[in-house]
């Protein structure tokens, strides 16, 4: 059943089967990722030669690619050796010169016999104030002038590939190319006009005008939606497959979530009461649960993981919360543990700092089902870790975590609901390619009073002035976050770069009231200095990014950011999302080193005029690309050949809806259109999404 479709076969065959392709070149495709026909049929010219025959190069601007017909003239060959052997020749109008380094002199006055008529095209440039063409790519008679194309495809290049093997190689594949079944549901093929596929990939590889490399030409679009379907197809396969699987129904009484609720000074946003439905409600349900819950920085998603957490405990059962640092877990545990408490809940933090005894306690207790909550680091899933009944697990800014580990969590047979919690915001577009599999919360709305922070871009130079602002500030009580920057991706130089302003903000504010919190701390000093902080013993904590995510400080109203211009925007919203949480109005000093340069400029233009984690995500994801955005390490992006999720953000929503539906109708793709999405499957290799038809 899962086998590949015969129809593909001549596409997944031996490279060295197309014309011109031996071992070696073989070798030389395989460095640009080109491994089998298929890969070369994915791999699209991005740029045309004209090649249209003129009477005169005076009419070419240069340098520049021309074909004109000329009389060939004297022939100068090289005196010298490793000097060029040189044609004069002459067009309509002008005479130039046609240059051969290594050259067979007989092969020349064979090839370009004085006196005759010749037609060349290659790229003509002026040297020394001569115009010269080096090596033409074309020496034919005038009758044979059809030889040359109008207009000639440029493909990328590696070394040891030539645009003349590639185009040999690509034309052999498109022979091969046969009429595929249509998998694009009919009415979104008619409604935005596009080819079949054969035709698309054909124009594909024919341009002729500039718009036809414009990714916005019918054939690349409907590439680039093939590209997307297949992804959203696997991703909605993977969905279908995990709801399948039989989870716990886990419904709660509701008693111990209403006793935290009236604990608590302020009250739910619509935005939290409706995403606690949604996940109650899967909880509820018998299928597994695979949600993400998404909201800005401050939006308060953790009050929403607690009434999940609760909601288990009512059900007799146990849950477990994941966070990325050690920080974050302890702040977790300050912040949770009185309300659980106040509630009859025991709740307890693990950690890698849990040894011996105390650790062997802990997980004694939460086998026997003595500890209901569990928060803690990614020791929290350690081998060892057994719960008496588990039903939910929680990851909190899972997108420091990457997508593997999240897909991990199953494979470790943790076969309970899953909620994943980020504050990234990310665009639509890498939202549904990312996480096309589960199903989402937003909190699009924060906890009323809060102060819109005020951004300001401060040049180095001015150190001084700031630090006589802060002088007054901490006269005045306030507390100050003080980032140093990210120098390189080494934790060593960053904290030694956070010891030395650690040093010298010692000087100059006083030595009480500045503490330092970096990574590579001892864990007790890392937890006397955020506790000295957040007790306001300190006025002034110099951190690393550290602190980054999550921490909940809410006395704190100024946040100095050095280097600004090194971050990234997602990550400098994160470090001003530290502040503007109590009732204080709040400012964030970015400051930057100049000159400043034009794209720096304008990020952190953006971070000025804007707070929306939203428009941050789109801004940065337009300055810097979608790899990029995630960070490559966490991103676990899919790359796609043709498809470019930055300008075709619609063309992903449009699939992944129609692979919704498709897989809602047809989920072991039998109809006649899930058997042409399968094909459409094998070609793009989508082995994941294979597999689990095989399994369903
Ligand atoms: P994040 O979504 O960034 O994880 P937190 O859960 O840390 O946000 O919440 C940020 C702050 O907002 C916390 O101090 C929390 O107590 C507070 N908070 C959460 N929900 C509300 C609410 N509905 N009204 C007022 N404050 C709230
Ligand atoms: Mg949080």
């Amino acid at each position: 059943m899962s086998r590949r479709p015969e129809i593909l076969f001549p596409l997944f065959a031996d490279l060295k089967g197309l014309d011109g392709v031996g071992p070696r070149t073989a070798e030389h495709f395989a460095k640009m990722d080109v491994e089998k026909p298929r890969d070369l049929l994915f791999t699209l010219p991005h740029n045309i030669v004209d090649r249209k025959i003129i009477s005169s190069i005076n009419q070419a601007e240069l340098p520049s690619v021309v074909t004109v017909e000329v009389e060939v003239g004297l022939h100068q060959p090289n005196a010298v050796k490793g000097k060029p052997y040189r044609v004069m020749v002459q067009d309509a109008e002008t005479s130039f010169q046609l240059v051969f380094f290594h050259a067979h002199a007989d092969w020349l006055r064979k090839q370009l016999p004085a006196g005759q008529r010749r037609v060349i095209s290659g790229k003509l440039e002026i040297f020394d104030g001569l115009a010269q063409m080096v090596h033409p790519d074309y020496i034919l008679r005038a009758g044979e002038i059809e030889q040359i194309p109008q207009i000639e495809a440029i493909y990328p290049l590696t070394a040891g590939i030539t645009q003349k093997i590639i185009h040999k190689a690509a034309l052999s594949v498109l022979e091969r190319v046969s009429d595929l079944p249509e998998w694009i549901e009919p009415s979104v093929l008619k409604k935005n006009e596009w080819p079949a596929w054969k035709d698309a990939i054909i124009a594909a590889h024919s341009p002729t005008t500039p718009s036809d490399l414009s990714a916005t030409s019918k054939a690349r679009e409907r590439l680039a939606y093939d590209e997307f379907l297949a992804h959203q197809t696997t991703l909605s396969l993977a969905r279908a497959n995990k709801r399948r699987a039989k989870g716990f129904t886990t419904s709660g009484t509701g008693i111990l979530r209403n006793k935290v609720l009236a604990a608590l000074p302020y009250k739910p946003t619509h935005a939290q009461s409706r995403s606690i439905d949604e996940i109650t409600g899967d909880m509820a349900g018998d299928k597994r649960m695979s949600r993400l819950l998404q909201g800005d920085v401050g939006s308060g998603k953790t009050l929403v993981a607690f009434m999940a957490l609760l909601t288990t405990v009512e059900a007799k059962g146990q849950g477990v919360m994941m966070a990325p640092t050690e920080i974050l877990a302890r702040q977790h545990l300050a912040a949770l543990q009185p309300l659980a408490e106040q509630a009859g809940v025991v709740l307890e933090i693990l950690t890698g700092r849990d040894k011996g005894k105390e650790r062997k306690a802990k997980l004694e207790a939460l086998a026997e089902g003595n500890i209901h909550i569990l928060v803690g680091t990614h020791a929290v899933f350690q081998k060892d870790v057994e719960f008496a009944d588990l039903r939910l697990a929680i990851i909190d800014e899972q997108h420091r975590f990457g997508v593997r580990q999240r897909m991990d969590l199953s494979a470790k047979g943790i076969a309970v609901d899953v909620l994943v919690m980020t504050a990234t915001p990310i665009p639509r577009s890498l939202e549904l390619a990312n996480y096309g599999d589960m199903d989402i919360s937003v909190l699009d709305e924060k906890p009323p009073g809060r102060k819109p922070v005020e951004t300001v871009l401060v040049s180095n130079t001015r150190l001084d002035q700031v630090i006589t602002r802060l002088k007054s500030a901490i006269k005045d009580g306030r507390q100050i976050y003080w980032v140093c920057p990210l120098v390189e991706e080494s934790e060593v130089v960053d904290f030694a770069a956070a010891e030395d302003r650690y040093r010298s903000l010692r000087l100059a504010l006083g030595e009480e009231c500045v503490g330092l919190v970096h990574g590579q701390m001892p864990h007790a000093q890392k937890d006397a200095a955020m506790a000295a902080f957040q007790s306001g013993k300190t006025s002034v904590l110099v951190a690393t990014t550290v602190i980054e995510v999550g921490v909940d400080i809410p006395n704190a109203s100024i946040m100095v950011v050095e280097q600004a211009e090194h971050f990234g925007l997602a990550q400098l919203h994160q470090l001003r999302g530290r502040v503007g949480r109590g009732a204080q109005a709040s400012t964030c000093l970015l400051m930057y080193a100049p000159p400043l340069g034009e794209v720096a400029e304008r990020r952190l233009t953006v971070m000025r005029e804007t707070d929306d984690g939203f428009r941050i995500a789109e801004e940065d994801l337009k300055l810097r690309g979608a790899g990029d955005l995630l960070g490559v390490a966490q991103s676990g992006l899919p790359r796609f050949r043709i498809g470019d999720l930055e300008v075709q953000a619609d063309l992903m929503k449009i699939a992944f809806d129609d692979a919704r539906l498709l897989i809602n109708q047809d989920p072991t793709l039998k109809s006649p259109r899930g058997d042409a999405v399968r094909t459409l499957l094998f070609l793009m290799e989508q082995d994941k999404a294979i597999r689990l038809l095989s399994v369903g």
